[in-house]
């Protein structure tokens, strides 16, 4: 019998990343009393569980067509996780080899997922340097990337640095891809774009899309608030994972790819409100997010409560799963 050519049978996961759903959270709504719609984007449905999806499919094929990555090259990647996470899935599907470098104390999950793919992961305490780095600087990323630059890519052959922080495809492909699906999905009826920023690059894409259909809607970064930022005399602070502070530092610490121009307003978070959040939406209407989702939601919560935001669409970016954190005590 001959097999019907159907394009709904897909050949390689880098065909199942994007197109994710907006959800309402009219429960949560309900409960706040608020006025204002938050809209969750569930980045978590991505094929490896996360927004960084979509960079790793675009960066890896940005390096595939610029000629610096073939089979046989190993891609290097620096990350909290949810990036290697979705490199090492497409990766594995496309038959690269990865290593991920990795902070110490992010949740054991985001290791184990990743060797599951098939990839390395190696510890930043096993590289002094970025360990030393990361010291000297009060957790400076930017110094850091510079730093593995030198000590880690520029001594091998045959490797690949992708650098989210600095790599253009990661803010174009939300440009192209997040911005757009957004923009389609609500009719061009939205009024407020909340994001969480770690390289900045979703924030950055997303919110000058949506500023080049309407330059009225308001983009607003979620940042960690000063009690949420673990310290040389604080080590053991929680942070929220994958989300870094940049309104008060030096302009040469804030990564490449944030785009001030396109934020219009700060809001910051700490680790608590962002965990109640993220707990209440998972009770109220049965989303399990992450960390940063939950600072993110909270942020959109303030956001309803204004009056001037009264009945406004609000569309809030959710990167990852709740899952991701299961052996921290967020649940
Ligand atoms: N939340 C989580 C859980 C992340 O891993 C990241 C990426 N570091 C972000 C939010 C922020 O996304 P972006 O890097 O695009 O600013």
């Amino acid at each position: 019998m001959s097999k019907v050519v159907t394009n709904q049978i897909k050949k390689s996961i880098s065909e199942l990343v994007g197109r994710t759903p907006l959800l309402e959270i009219v429960n949560y709504e309900k409960e706040n009393q608020l006025d204002a719609e938050i809209i969750g984007k569930l980045e978590y449905l991505n094929p490896a569980n996360s927004v960084k999806d979509r960079i790793a499919k675009a960066m890896l094929e940005e390096a595939e067509n610029r000629g610096v990555l073939k089979k046989g090259t190993t891609i290097l990647e620096t990350t909290s996780g949810n990036t290697g996470i979705g490199l090492a899935a497409m990766a594995a599907s496309k038959g690269y080899k990865l290593r991920v470098y990795m902070q110490d104390g992010v949740s054991e999950e985001r290791t184990k997922v990743i060797k599951a793919y098939g990839a390395e992961v190696i510890p930043f305490s096993n590289v002094p340097e970025l360990v030393q780095t990361l010291e000297e600087t009060d957790g400076d990323f930017v110094a850091v990337i510079n730093v593995f630059k030198k000590s880690v890519a520029e001594k091998e052959e045959n490797v690949v640095f992708l650098n989210q922080l600095e790599n253009e495809a990661n803010p174009q492909i939300h440009f192209e891809t997040t911005g757009p699906e957004i923009w389609e999905d609500t009719a061009g009826q939205v009024d407020i774009l909340v994001a969480a920023v770690g390289t900045g690059g979703t924030i950055s894409g997303t919110g000058a899309y949506l500023k080049s259909k309407n330059p009225n809607v308001l983009v607003v970064g979620v940042e960690p608030g000063m009690a949420s930022i673990a310290t040389l005399e604080n080590p053991d602070i929680t942070e929220i994972t994958g989300v870094h502070r940049f309104s008060d530092i030096g302009d040469e610490r804030v990564p490449a790819n944030v785009n001030s121009n396109v934020i219009d307003e700060i809001i910051e978070v700490e680790t608590s409100e962002a965990y109640n959040a993220a707990r209440a939406v998972a009770k109220s209407d049965g989303i399990l997010v992450g960390i940063s989702s939950g600072a993110a939601i909270w942020a959109a919560t303030q956001l309803a409560k204004r009056p001037e935001n009264r009945g406004k669409r609000i569309v809030t970016i959710l990167p990852d799963t709740g899952l991701r954190y299961l052996s921290t005590d967020l649940f």
